[in-house]
């Protein structure tokens, strides 16, 4: 239950006021009402929930509503142990045994295919390492060496205009690299800025700031259509919504799993490519771990078959099997079902800020309609930084982006109804004292 409760009316035997007083009386039993009717429907929906069960998988407690699981996902309860053992028995015990003996080898494919399902992918398509910024690099140089090498007219980048910094600064490297112009293209323009120039097209899924989600089905076909191709940046989608890679015949892509795949600080990113690519696969990274036969420790490269091409160096099994700890609170979780809860959430958030905050001192960024949004409210607010510490001292955890967006982000996995409204009156109570 929430610490902060919900304000009550009136106090009896205030009423002997002058006129001024009884209208802010009359004002508080109205946000009063409204507060009980909110929290009434927070406590119906949540215990109409399919996936209440889950929050009870995490390290969580009542004293704060954590909204940043888009940043850093919270810990499931099991992973200290699983580590325990990793790190005691596993590392301490079997030591360099583990590495064929355990689990340790294959665990970057092993832990892709865990994946593969909540981003719609096949098995052997996703290989887990590295950063998302690094995968960033792979995954666009890689898509420059897919293309027609006689079609050197086909000799532009595009690039969301909007994209998370790391994305964008890769994408001007790689251009520098492989001699491709970077064009920055505002995602509302992309499908118009196509054309017999256009080689590969770098997207984020959903926008950091905005919360804002790209037509990834529509995009993509646009792209092919125009002979081009398509790089897909998940990192605020995996885990929280379909994404459908295989079936919208997604080229090439790459996400987080720290955010809302719960895996840890830095936990390794994953990358993805398409079937019909392996092959042809031509990673700018090369490393032993990528080689056919890396044991054999050749002085020639020779690539090994499927996603295992996107390995480069030793995996870093701590944090991979933290991760694939961490996966176990998907099992018999459909991504489905968690988009669901994710826009009742988000929809009733926006409810209850409506409701709550005082007119005019927050706007939502974040669209309203479904197809067009992500897992995450964005609120433009003008005093957002104070508003976001005074926020954090009361218990609810957002973040900021500078300088006026307050970011609250929806994990359905344990995020609960109640947790909204208790957000949402809260920044209503920090406006109003502000
Ligand atoms: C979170 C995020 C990243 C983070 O990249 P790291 O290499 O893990 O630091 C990259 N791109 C996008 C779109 C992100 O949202």
């Amino acid at each position: 239950m929430s610490d902060t409760p919900a304000p009550s009316a009136a106090a009896p035997g205030a009423s002997s006021q002058p006129s001024a007083a009884a209208a802010t009386s009359l004002a508080a039993t109205s946000l009063a009402a409204k507060a009980e009717a909110l929290a009434a429907k927070a406590a119906a929906l949540d215990a109409a929930d399919e996936l209440a069960d889950r929050r009870a998988l995490f390290a969580l407690d009542d004293a704060s509503v954590y909204l940043d699981g888009n940043s850093l996902g919270a810990l499931p309860r099991h992973v200290p142990e699983r580590m325990r053992d990793v790190i005691t028995r596993q590392w301490g015990e079997l030591r360099i045994r583990s590495w064929t003996e355990g689990d340790w080898w294959t665990a970057p494919e092993r832990i892709g295919d865990r994946i593969a399902p909540l981003v719609g992918a096949a098995p052997g398509r996703i290989v887990v390492g590295d950063s998302t910024s690094v995968n960033v690099f792979k995954a666009l140089v890689a898509a420059v060496r897919l293309l027609d090498p006689t079609d050197p007219a086909r000799d532009e980048i595009l690039v969301d205009a909007t994209t998370f910094p790391s994305d964008g600064y890769i994408a001007q490297s790689a251009a520098r690299m492989t001699g491709k112009p970077l064009v920055p293209v505002d995602p509302a323009e992309l499908v118009g800025s196509l054309g017999p120039r256009t080689a590969v097209v770098l997207m984020n899924h959903v926008d950091f700031r905005t919360g804002r989600l790209h037509d990834l089905p529509g995009i993509t076909a646009a792209v092919h259509e125009a002979g081009a191709l398509a790089v897909w940046d998940l990192c605020h989608s995996a885990g929280a919504l379909p994404v459908g890679l295989d079936a919208h015949g997604v080229d090439l892509a790459v996400g987080c799993t720290y955010k809302y795949l719960n895996g840890g600080p830095g936990s390794p990113a994953f990358l993805y490519v398409a079937g019909r690519h392996q092959a042809a696969f031509d990673s700018p990274l090369p490393g032993w771990t990528s080689h056919a036969d890396p044991f054999a420790m050749a002085s020639d490269f020779e690539a090994a078959e499927g996603a295992t091409r996107g390995r480069v160096g030793t995996p870093d099994i701590l944090s991979m099997l933290a991760l694939e700890a961490a996966l176990d609170v998907w099992d018999g979780v459909r991504i489905e079902t968690v988009r669901a809860k994710s826009l009742a959430l988000t929809d009733f958030f926006l409810e209850c800020v409506e409701a709550y905050a005082p007119a005019g001192r927050v706007s939502p960024l974040t669209p309203a309609a479904h197809a067009e949004r992500g897992s995450q409210v964005a609120l433009r607010c003008a005093e957002a930084p104070a508003v976001m510490d005074a926020l954090i001292a009361r218990g609810v955890v957002g973040d900021l982006r500078r300088p006026d967006v307050l970011r609250f982000g929806f994990t359905p996995l344990y995020v609960r109804f109640t947790d909204a409204e208790r957000a949402a009156r809260v920044l209503g109570e920090v406006l109003a004292a502000g």
